[in-house]
């Protein structure tokens, strides 16, 4: 069985930098606190908790310590109240998202309506949106767009992790209304790397396996693009969650990770699937 990768795999630039910085924070043997998973990956998670980080609901309970605030960024109104703490505060606001935030301010300061493709309920757009005066239309597909709510003017951002193929189909639903359009490519060059590997693997291998957390928002937009290429997508955590049997008769694999997911997990399962062609 051949096993296929891109040639680059495992945590993105702004999830090693996140790490890093927490890693150098709980080095100092302070308290420190971070308001939800620092990324969506359950063995970064649990190997942080191991070394001393708390996982808080709000940054309203840190009252001492070290505050850690996460890759998908916060507010400027939640960072005013951070700041009137008396605590150390460590942003690992990935660079790419905080160009994000900028850039949905600017065109809303331009005069555009701001639309952000992008999911609601993710911690990285309500931090963007915190960063606009007026209320933004949030869409995450082309079904999700009322014509009704679109102006004259329009400006776009991207959430930076969305799926590349969603955001031109509602690019092409807004041309339809608005007939001025500005567009800021926010997505983050890893992920279109990432996006575009995945395609090319899921159309030449015989199954694709997509390793990540399922409550990764950039994982899951990885396997349902896989799907749409390769019915024979799964999409798992750890090597162990392998079951044989599915690889009776397959010629070729490929292997995507999101990009939370370690190369270490990718390594497991390289290894696993190693020894099922060896049976
Ligand atoms: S996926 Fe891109 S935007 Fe998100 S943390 Fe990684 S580098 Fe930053």
């Amino acid at each position: 069985m051949k096993i296929l990768t891109p040639r680059k795999i495992g945590c993105c630039f702004g999830v090693n930098r996140a790490v890093k910085l927490t890693e150098e924070a709980l080095s100092r043997g302070v308290p420190a606190y971070i308001n939800g998973e620092l990324v969506h990956n359950d063995t970064i998670t649990r190997k942080l908790s191991e070394r001393g980080l708390t996982e808080i609901k709000s940054i309203d309970e840190v009252k001492d310590g070290t505050l850690i605030i996460r890759a998908h960024g916060i507010s400027p109104a939640e960072r005013a109240k951070v700041d009137a703490k008396r605590i150390e505060i460590v942003d690992a606001t990935c660079p790419i998202v905080r160009q994000a935030q900028v850039a949905a301010k600017k065109i809303e300061e331009e005069g555009y309506q701001v639309v952000i493709v992008g999911d609601k309920s993710h911690a990285e757009i309500k931090g963007i949106l915190g960063h606009l005066k007026n209320e933004a239309l949030v869409v995450s597909s082309p079904r999700e767009i009322d014509p009704s709510k679109l102006r004259n003017k329009v400006g776009l951002i991207f959430q930076t992790t969305h799926s590349i193929e969603l955001c031109r189909e509602v690019v092409a639903e807004v041309m339809k209304v608005s007939h001025e359009i500005k567009i800021v490519n926010t997505i983050c060059a890893d992920i279109r790397k990432r996006q575009e590997d995945a395609v090319k693997l899921a159309q030449k291998t015989g199954l694709m396996i997509v390793v990540g957390s399922h409550h990764s928002s950039n994982t899951i937009k990885l396997k349902k693009l896989c799907q749409k290429y390769n019915d024979n997508t799964i999409q798992i955590e750890r090597a162990k969650d392998l079951d044989p049997k599915r690889f009776k008769g397959i010629k070729s694999v490929g292997i995507i990770g999101g990009a939370s997911t370690p190369d270490i997990l990718i390594e497991e399962v390289k290894k696993r699937l190693k020894s099922i062609s060896k049976k």
